[in-house]
């Protein structure tokens, strides 16, 4: 760990909105998974939610495949998973987020209108299907990115990017990147954990505390 890069992983998670965030139902194509999870990483969400895809398509969440096909940015956003799209929908809303399902249908409001500094997690369909309707009508919000084309619909990732750079333009108005939004505590969690990936296993699998790190991100011996 060099200071220079412990610098940088400190300044990007100077920038992370722990109260933004994507859950992907079943998108299926390893492709459109890696996109979103880089956009996530641009745009300074935590960590991602999503439903794996039925019928045995899991390509694209087997550690080796969604690490092979998403770049590096899936070392930046942790992706949790879940089993069921509606019970997702209701955890998120428990733990205080706005679930915004991405819906092609009539009652479906324009994207704009909706306030993303409020703690919010979109939720994003598949090629094929999209989003259920149960899933959509679990949602507190139904949204669309308005269409005047011959094509009914974006490709999800595409999608994905719109609104959660919408998302990031009216928090950067708001100031949500001038200051940390992780405590202090979170920001040295995550900072070992991004610092030393090899190690914070062994440390949570022992049931420890992660050490302190001292300015320039050497581990401080106890
Ligand atoms: N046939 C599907 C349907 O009717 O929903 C089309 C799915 S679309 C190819 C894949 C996903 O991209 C959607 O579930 C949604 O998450 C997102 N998406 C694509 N175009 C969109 C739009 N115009 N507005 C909002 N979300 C969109």
């Amino acid at each position: 760990m060099t200071p220079e890069r412990y610098a940088k992983i400190l300044r990007v998670l100077s920038k992370r909105q722990p109260t933004l965030t994507v859950l992907m139902d079943e998108v299926n194509k390893p492709h459109n998974l890696s996109a979103i999870v880089r956009t996530c990483d641009a745009v300074g969400v935590l960590q991602a939610h999503a439903v794996p895809p039925r019928g045995g398509k899991l390509a694209a969440f087997d550690g080796h495949t969604f690490e092979a096909t998403s770049g590096s940015a899936h070392k930046w956003v942790p992706v949790q998973r879940h089993d069921h799209t509606v019970q997702a929908v209701q955890a998120l809303q428990a733990q205080g987020f706005q679930v915004l399902a991405t819906h092609l249908s009539q009652r479906s409001v324009d994207y704009r209108e909706l306030d993303y500094t409020r703690p919010t997690c979109v939720l994003l369909g598949a090629e094929k299907w999209g989003v259920s309707d149960e899933a959509a009508d679990a949602a507190d919000h139904n949204i669309i990115i308005p269409m005047f084309g011959m094509v009914q619909s974006l490709n999800v990732s595409v999608a994905a990017a719109t609104i959660l750079f919408e998302a990031q333009r009216q928090r950067l108005a708001a100031g949500l990147y001038d200051a940390p939004q992780l405590t202090p505590d979170e920001l040295r969690r995550w900072a070992f954990e991004w610092a030393y990936p090899d190690l914070a296993p062994e440390y949570r699998a022992r049931g420890e505390t992660y050490p302190e790190l001292d300015d320039h991100g050497q581990i401080l011996s106890a």
